[in-house]
């Protein structure tokens, strides 16, 4: 995978492009701030404008290493477009992601190196998480909640970096999912989101600048799926409750 544009700058939401190639109902563009999807977060929406009209982006697509916008109408936009990106739906995933970082990082470190197994985050300000924990104490996993939100209270510093993947895999729990690590860049290294003081890991979604800005969380469900998983249904109290 390449950088991509919402990575190297969080607070560009539009951006001018070409639409390169169109299908009906979805482009190709020369950029966009849109992040793709991946690691559970879905990808962003947002819309599409150009000198003739404006339309919704319902989803992005990646098809043989393109992104692709998928559009809500079966149209071909042509020529330059400004493609942008809803900040409110891209600022509820940053606190979902993040919080979710800071439950992963809780987890392991109470449950001895426990590796989350799947992830997923909703619009409805609600998020789950898997972890291999074939046989942890459910209680034990719903007591973390005021811990969680003692991070938030915190407002510690979320930071990114690049480094390169031996590196990375060299250091103990920086690749934290069972299930997949997010892809290398094509130069190698690979994106470590760091909570100041509390966790490294790497991860190729969006995320907020500081723990402070999630606001409060609750833990709505604890549940096991299969012998070997435990889900935990976190959600925003301000959106979710
Ligand atoms: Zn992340």
């Amino acid at each position: 995978m390449s950088q991509y544009l919402c990575h190297e700058d969080p607070t560009l939401f539009d951006v001018e492009c070409n639409v390169i190639k169109a299908e009906p109902g979805r482009v190709l563009l020369s950029g966009s701030s849109f992040y793709p999807g991946g690691g559970g977060q879905p990808a962003d929406r947002g819309s599409l404008l150009w000198a003739g009209g404006e339309t919704a982006v319902s989803g992005v697509e990646s098809r043989g290493g393109q992104i692709w916008h998928l559009l809500a109408e079966e149209i071909m936009p042509s020529g330059t477009v400004v493609a942008k990106v809803d900040p409110v739906f891209r600022a509820q995933m940053q606190r979902l992601h993040t919080v979710l970082h800071i439950v992963n990082a809780l987890v392991f470190q109470e449950f001895d190196g426990s590796l989350v197994t799947g992830v997923q985050m909703s619009d409805s300000g609600v998020a789950r998480i898997d972890f291999d924990l074939p046989d942890a104490d459910n209680e034990r996993l719903r007591a973390l909640e005021p811990g969680i939100n003692d991070v938030v209270r915190q407002d510690l510093a979320v930071r990114t970096a690049l480094v390169p993947l031996s590196a990375a895999a060299q250091e103990e729990g920086t690749l934290r999912s069972k299930a997949v690590s997010p892809p290398a860049q094509s130069d190698g290294r690979i994106r470590i989101v760091e909570i100041d003081g509390l966790d490294r890991q790497a991860c190729g979604g969006t995320h907020l600048g500081s723990t402070g800005e999630a606001g409060e969380i609750k833990i709505l469900k604890v549940e096991n799926k299969g012998r070997h998983n435990r889900r935990l249904r976190i959600g925003l109290v301000e959106l979710a409750l």
